[in-house]
């Protein structure tokens, strides 16, 4: 079984011609409502994209957005019995604008995310014995996720962590970790250093924070991979990307799900990019993500 924890937002999307000036008013935007928060769609990826069981640990509020999002998640079979509804909280939001050349600017309110504790981790020990991978991203608060990996990695689960958004993270936790997550930003901040070119010095560096494997993800360019038995550079498939929203967490639940289903590291990679790069040929969050019946063979 696989589980993730982590958030899950209700993104509320408008697709603009272009991006807004400060001050600005355009008009001209499409509205949608797209189940997303980067937990949320990790866990959907690795439902949509492998045969394991997956289960979600997070915090919704007791409002309609919460109500249409645990839904959601249990329409792609994901055991959502430690998805807690909490009373007189609002459900973490997105206000996501996309640009006609698919770029994307977010701003995120958190709302029951952030009151992910300790205690909801705790609580589910028994599902958490259950699982193979535990998978978590940086949407709730550091403190949950520090508790959850240091119970993952004491109960000898492959402990996957996706470094987002971006932060630096206390000494000790990187120990924790089997694999490493980062986008190129994400992967800077870690480091304390401006964002670099040279990928595999990056990743290295990672690595010699703690973390068994690092996968940096560069977008168009693909993955470049520092594993334990050694580094290379993954390419991504070439597509025209339309919306690149959920391109990593599509990534990294096809990872994910294919390193379940008992797949060498490397293939995991490419399923994981297979999957992405349809993806991002496709509008929103978990409405982008396909499933595995959707991937090329290889
Ligand atoms: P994030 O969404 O976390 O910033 P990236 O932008 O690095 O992550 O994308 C994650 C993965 O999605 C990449 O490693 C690649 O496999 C795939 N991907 C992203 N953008 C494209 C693209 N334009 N064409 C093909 N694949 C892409």
């Amino acid at each position: 079984m696989i589980v993730v924890i982590g958030s899950i937002n209700m993104d509320l999307v408008l697709r603009v011609p272009r991006m807004p000036l400060p001050g600005e008013t355009l008009s001209g935007g499409a509205f949608r409502t797209i189940p997303g928060g980067k937990g949320a769609n990790q866990a959907v990826a690795c439902a949509r994209l492998g045969r394991s069981a997956v289960a979600m640990i997070g915090c919704v509020g007791d409002d309609a957005f919460g109500a249409t999002l645990r839904a959601a998640l249990a329409a792609d079979g994901i055991d959502v019995d430690h998805v807690s509804v909490l009373p007189g909280v609002a459900t973490g939001v997105a206000s996501i604008l996309v640009d006609a050349d698919g770029q994307n600017s977010i701003v995120i309110a958190g709302g029951a995310n952030d009151q992910l504790t300790p205690a909801h981790i705790d609580a589910a020990l028994p599902l958490l014995a259950r699982a193979s991978i535990v998978v978590l991203q940086l949407e709730t608060p550091l403190d949950t996720v520090r508790h959850a990996i240091a119970t993952a990695y004491g109960m000898g689960k492959t402990v996957v962590l996706n470094p987002a958004p971006a932060a630096r993270l206390p000494a000790g936790l990187l120990a924790q970790v089997d694999y490493l997550v980062p986008n190129e930003i994400e992967a800077a901040m870690l480091l304390g250093a401006a964002a670099s070119d040279d990928h595999a010095g990056s990743a290295a560096a990672l690595r010699a924070m703690g973390c068994r494997n690092v996968l940096v993800t560069l977008g168009a360019q693909g993955v470049h991979a520092a594993l334990a038995d050694g580094s290379r550079d993954c390419p991504a498939r070439a597509v025209t990307a339309v919306d690149t929203t959920a391109a990593g967490d599509t990534f990294i639940g096809g990872f994910v799900a294919a390193l379940a289903g008992g797949a060498d590291p490397a293939s995991a990679i490419d399923l994981g990019q297979r999957a992405a790069a349809i993806g991002v040929t496709r509008h929103g969050a978990q409405t982008s993500i396909p499933y595995l019946n959707e991937l090329e063979p290889t």
